[in-house]
């Protein structure tokens, strides 16, 4: 499968950076039709060989020192940026001994070989994936197109209105977990936003980020809180999530206050568990709530329905990685 003919650009600082970006999306148009952004490439090469997009420019951010640095905040928070790898992340001390559910969700991304080219930014921005379409180009023909492809229909839920691919990065459901905050900037200027407020449902249209920005940041906030990350797959260091959950909770034991339940691979954007959450704060960690907590969770599971399996299937895996993730939970201190 051959790339598509493009031109790589590699700025040198963030200002030439986004310049480039703004110059190149001028006019308007789709994210990814003119120039897209490219990190470690595991993602952008492989989308680009299935012909997924094709856009005529790729913005390398790879050579941005800018983007490579991690600072320490006052109060023991990270400011991370965006083109750190993940394999540099995931033996740094301070993300290891502070935010176990960063660590565990940067150690659950794919294999060695693609988390020591694959970077922070990239997974956050991930394309979205859908079981159906996420083919070869020969593959897709044999078949209708679908929102993805080249026409308004979706395979996954065929009477919808918008495409149902699924957000598959592992590192967002712990970064919503653990309350962290986007830093985005364009030519235009820069913005802050909670990565809770980043993500939309549809698989056309799932992220806050217009052609000319860039994520820059993510700052994650100390915090003294539990926290971890789960993932379950077929076969580890190769398979996308079928599943994720990340669980940030105060108190000790079965006391939890402040408790933060976000499942990530069920659906177009990870989907923070509210009533489940109000359960757990109002009982506390034992068993009867914990399984009041999962029988809870069925409206806010939407509809499951883009899967390897069937639609029990996943929310079983769902109502399984709660159960698992809160039991461990309670037992830490
Ligand atoms: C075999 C295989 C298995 C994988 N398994 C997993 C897995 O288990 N879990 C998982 O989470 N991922 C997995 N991935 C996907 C991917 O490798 C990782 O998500 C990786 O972190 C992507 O980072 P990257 O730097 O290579 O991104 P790239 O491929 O360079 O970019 C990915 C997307 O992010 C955008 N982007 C990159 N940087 C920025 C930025 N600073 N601002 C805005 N947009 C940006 C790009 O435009 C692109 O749309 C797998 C990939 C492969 C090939």
């Amino acid at each position: 499968m051959l790339l598509p003919e493009h031109t790589l650009l590699k700025p040198v600082s963030l200002d030439q950076c986004l310049i480039m970006l703004r110059d190149l999306t001028a006019g308007g148009g789709e994210r990814l039709e003119k120039a897209q952004l490219i990190a470690g490439g595991t993602d952008v090469i492989f989308n680009m060989r299935l012909k997924f997009f094709q856009p005529e420019h790729l913005v390398s951010v790879r050579r941005v020192p800018e983007l490579q640095r991690i600072e320490e905040l006052d109060d023991g928070g990270l400011r991370i940026g965006a083109a750190c790898r993940l394999v540099d992340l995931a033996d740094d001390p301070r993300i290891q001994s502070r935010f176990p559910a960063f660590k565990q969700a940067l150690d659950a991304v794919a294999s060695a070989q693609v988390r020591n080219m694959g970077t922070l930014g990239g997974n956050v921005c991930l394309e979205t994936r859908c079981w159906f379409t996420n083919n070869s180009e020969e593959w897709r023909q044999g078949r209708q197109g679908c929102f993805k492809t080249d026409c308004e229909h979706c395979h996954v839920i065929p009477s919808s209105t918008h495409c149902h691919a699924i957000n598959n990065a592992d590192t967002p459901p712990a970064l919503m977990a653990l309350d962290a905050m986007l830093t985005v900037q364009s030519a235009r200027g820069s913005r802050e936003v909670p990565i809770a407020e980043f993500y939309r449902p549809d698989g056309m249209d799932h992220m806050d980020l217009q052609p000319d920005e860039l994520l820059t940041h993510i700052t994650v906030p100390a915090t003294r809180d539990r926290n971890l990350f789960m993932k379950y797959t077929p076969r580890k260091g190769m398979d996308f999530s079928l599943g994720a959950i990340a669980v940030r909770c105060g108190g000790q034991g079965e006391r939890a206050e402040n408790i933060r339940i976000v499942l990530g691979s069920i659906s177009s954007a990870p989907i923070v568990l509210v009533e489940p959450a109000r359960v757990i704060e109002a009982d506390g960690l034992g068993d009867a709530s914990i399984e009041q907590a999962i029988e809870q969770m069925r409206d806010e599971l939407g509809e499951v329905t883009n899967l390897y399996g069937r639609a029990t299937y996943k929310k079983q895996i769902a109502k399984t990685l709660v159960r698992r993730a809160l039991v461990k939970i309670r037992e830490r201190v």
